[in-house]
């Protein structure tokens, strides 16, 4: 069976790639641990060294990469060369640090070896990044890995790997392609040690429902309905562009992205009035179209789903203020809608789409409330002076921006609260996820 790939902006067929067979399947899980005897043998100093020569040998290719990532996922050139060239990055970044974090500052009597084989299983809208992300790590303490990437983005996450493979040892680094029905051939696979998961919440609890029978070892990245609270004495502009930028960013289809607004009643007017003005401006296109700034989305069902929220939204009363339609079968127009109750779907589910979804509020005490009433935990973003911090202590997030967006920064971890995370990966605690604490008296 053959899985396509296509350009969102516009459907045509990119390329085909066959859809890994159970017996596919099985020769790459034995390749992974054929492999592995000889992988975690070597000293760490070693594979880190192999592992980052890999990720610098393709910088000579990363406008290629960049190229194909844009034309599979959608997003502009700009966003997609800079995902590229930061994957580069991270990959030979995490592998110092992994190495770091697996043999210094441990206790005498403290070893950090590996686990076996990992699946490594991630979704579209980063296609390189989220995947790099964890594959590292993951070599790096000495796992083989089989990595399964979306169904959406399967030929910049091919090309990925079979460049990588140019250095690799053999074996060390496997792909398996199709959609979540190889995802849960992997997931049941005695041969599996250990998951990493990027993707949705729903998927998040059937892996940890199906990978119950040999209790895998998970590390899970799931998904995020990020709050932004906008309080009195905030910088309406600063908060305005930003409640923007961070939910079209992507064409709003990031984990973090700004998903819900509150923003106080005394200064809702001037906020609500700045973010539709710089919403309106914003222009929809192809990722090669110097002039666009959002992207298709990723495919129909989505595209619907976006639209649904905002239909469901304004059947109990919210206000259109601009955008809320599709536009020629692939693009969301960019919108700002308000008002909004949080019986909508627009407040309880993640949108992935590019809405800044706005609801005013008398005080913090009803923003913290309505921040928190989720079961995702992932980012937020509170905007504002004199009781920012007192707010920050009350938000159930796992990671908070002050007056900025959350997370990203340097080596601290990329970690959710609640639902949006199980594990984590970035920083010292993250890379020793990846590893099996064992204690040597
Ligand atoms: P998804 O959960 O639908 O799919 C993710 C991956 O899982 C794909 O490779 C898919 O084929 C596979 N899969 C699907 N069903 C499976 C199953 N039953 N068992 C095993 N694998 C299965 O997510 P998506 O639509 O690709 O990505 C969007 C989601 O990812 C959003 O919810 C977003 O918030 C989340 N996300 C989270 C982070 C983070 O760091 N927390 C980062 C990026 C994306």
């Amino acid at each position: 069976m053959l899985l396509q790939s296509f350009d969102p902006s516009n459907g045509n067929l990119l390329g085909e790639l066959e859809v890994s067979s159970p017996n596919v399947i099985e020769d790459s899980i034995t390749l992974a641990k054929t492999a592995y005897a000889s992988w975690r043998s070597l000293p760490i100093e070693e594979r880190a060294k192999i592992v980052s020569k890999a990720f610098k040998s393709l910088v000579p290719h990363q406008e290629k990469l960049a190229q194909l990532l844009c034309q599979e996922m959608g997003k502009k050139y700009d966003r997609g060369i800079s995902e590229v060239r930061g994957s580069l990055f991270a990959g030979s970044h995490y592998a110092t640090e992994a190495k770091n974090a697996l043999t210094t500052d441990k206790p005498r009597n403290i070893e950090y070896r590996s686990l076996g084989v990992c699946a490594v299983i991630s979704p579209w809208n980063y296609p390189m990044a989220m995947a790099v992300n964890l594959i590292v790590p993951a070599l790096i303490a000495g796992n083989t890995v089989v990595f399964k990437p979306s169904e959406e983005t399967p030929l910049v996450a091919q090309m990925m790997v079979t460049l990588l493979n140019e250095s690799l040892p053999n074996g060390v680094l496997n792909i398996v392609h199709g959609d979540g029905i190889v995802g849960r051939y992997l997931v049941e696979s005695d041969g599996i040690n250990l998951i990493a998961f990027t993707g949705s919440l729903a998927v998040g609890k059937d892996i940890m429902k199906r990978s119950a029978k040999n209790l895998k070892r998970l590390i899970m990245e799931l998904g995020g309905n990020d709050p932004m609270i906008v309080l009195d004495d905030a910088n309406i502009d600063a908060a305005a562009h930003f409640a923007v930028a961070s939910s079209f960013e992507n064409s709003g289809q990031m984990c973090t992205s700004t998903e819900r607004v509150y923003v106080l009643s005394g200064v809702a007017d001037k906020f609500i009035k700045k973010v539709t003005e710089v919403a309106a401006a914003y222009n929809v296109g192809p990722w090669n179209e110097s002039e666009s700034q959002l992207g298709p989305i990723i495919n129909q069902k989505q595209l619907f789903k976006i639209k649904a929220q905002i239909d469901d939204a304004l059947s109990k009363g919210a206000k259109l203020r601009v955008g809320g339609g599709i536009i020629e079968n692939r693009y969301f127009q960019p919108t700002v809608i308000t008002d909004i109750r949080p019986d909508m779907a627009l407040e309880k589910d993640e949108t992935f789409g590019p809405v800044v979804a706005i609801s005013i509020v008398e005080n913090k005490e009803e923003a913290i409330t309505r921040a928190n009433n989720s079961p995702y935990g992932l980012g937020a973003s509170i905007f504002g002076q004199q009781d920012v911090r007192e707010v920050v202590s009350e938000i159930d997030s796992g990671m908070i921006g002050i007056n900025k967006g959350p997370g990203g920064s340097g080596d601290s971890p990329w970690v959710g609260a609640k639902q949006s995370g199980y594990g984590f990966h970035g920083s010292k605690d993250g890379h020793r996820q990846f590893a099996q604490v064992t204690v040597v008296e």
